[in-house]
Order: C-alpha cells, then structure tokens, then sequence
C-alpha cells in the first residue's frame, strides 16, 4: 500500500467479529487510527459495549458513539414497509440507504481529524444480503467523495469483502483480535443466548476452525 507512512484510519466498529477483525488489520499497518459506533434506534446495547472494549484493547486514538435514533430497521418501519422488504427476500434488519448514510458520515468524521480512510467490515456474505454492500459501490461512492472534496478526499474500504465468514476468522485469529469482546448475540442477555442465529453463526465458524470457543452461552 502506498502512503503508509501518513496512513490514518477511522474504523466503523460495530462490535461483532468482523469489524474487529478490520480494525486488528488496519492496526498492524500503522499509523494512526479512531473509531465510530453509530448507534441507531434500537441498537444492541452489548454491541455498543463490546465496541467500548475493542476499541480499547486496540489503543486507539479515540473511540465515539454517535446516536442516530432516527434511523430505524425494515422491521420497525411497519407493516407496509416491512412485507415490502420481506417479498425482496431481504433481512428485517435492512435499514434503507444505510451504508451511503455510514460511509457519508465517516468521511465527515474522518475528514476534521484529518484521516484518509474510512473502514469498513463489510465480508463476502454480506454482499449476497443485502443491495448495499460490493466493491462497485465503495467504487462509486469512493469516486464521489473525491469529486466533493477534490484537494483531500476520504476514501472508503473494505479490507475483508473478499472473504467468507471462516476466512475473516481465520485472519482474526491470526491477528490476535480479542474475540472474547466482541458481540455476536442478537439478544441482550448477560451472556450470549447460544441459539439466536447470530450466537449459531458464531458457533459454527468457532467449530469450522476447530478453535476453542471461550464465548460464554446460555444453552
Ligand atoms: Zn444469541
């Protein structure tokens, strides 16, 4: 990578596995980094927890929380609007424009603190999901921001969108990421409840690799 030397980044940190494993990456690269939790209307409070303890364990410069309560998923968006997403085949968890909406605000905030990129966990996966997330799309937008701030743009990337879920934990457990903080639960017990499909996920990738799962479940 060119420019390493004046690298800086802002990593969207979501508290799951995969925004981690960017961060972790990002990291070994050098110089400097901060990270942003964006807080939508009914946001995971262990999300945003787990998001506090990475970042800290990842000695970033600094790490924020910005509410957006405003923005809400399909499925508290009502009936209308939540069959309209499920004949899409899309999850309930879409939340329209998000990620032009994430990206935007990751450029404003990079920007002041004179960061170059902003990073984000997007993995292969997600791209089968949801019509938000692909290289295309970070091209384009990428194109745009550089048009709208011609004499020091931000850029956006996605180091792991090229991988699978095992992949971005088999480069997680390379980089050392603390996996133990992070969140997979779609619940907000305690603990992880074991049998959401975030918590089935988590275990099938923990027993893929055949690494001990130090997460603490319910069942
Ligand atoms: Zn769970």
């Amino acid at each position: 990578m060119s420019g390493e030397a004046r690298a800086g980044y802002l990593v969207l940190l979501s508290g799951g596995i995969d925004s981690a494993t960017a961060l972790f990456l990002v990291r070994k690269r050098g110089g400097r980094c901060a990270t942003l939790s964006i807080d939508f209307h009914r946001r995971n409070r262990r999300e945003v927890e787990a998001a506090r303890a990475i970042a800290e364990a990842a000695g970033v410069e600094e790490h924020a929380e910005l509410g957006l309560g405003f923005l809400r998923e399909a499925i508290d968006l009502g009936d209308e609007i939540r069959s309209e997403v499920e004949a899409q085949g899309v999850p309930l968890t879409f939340i329209p424009y998000r990620n032009l909406v994430f990206y935007s605000i990751g450029c404003y905030w990079a920007w002041i603190r004179r960061l170059e990129t902003v990073v984000m966990g997007h993995n292969a996966e997600d791209l089968g999901l949801f019509s938000d997330v692909g290289p295309d799309l970070i091209g384009s937008f990428n194109s745009l921001a550089a048009a709208m701030v011609p004499w020091r743009p931000v850029r956006v990337e996605a180091p792991l969108i090229g991988m699978k879920k095992l992949e971005v934990m088999r480069l997680a457990l390379e980089l050392g990421v603390p996996l133990e903080l992070t969140w997979s639960c779609w619940r907000e017990g305690k603990i992880h409840c074991g049998v959401c499909e975030g918590c089935a996920k988590r275990k099938e990738v923990f027993r893929a690799l055949g690494v001990k799962d130090e997460t603490e479940y319910e069942r």
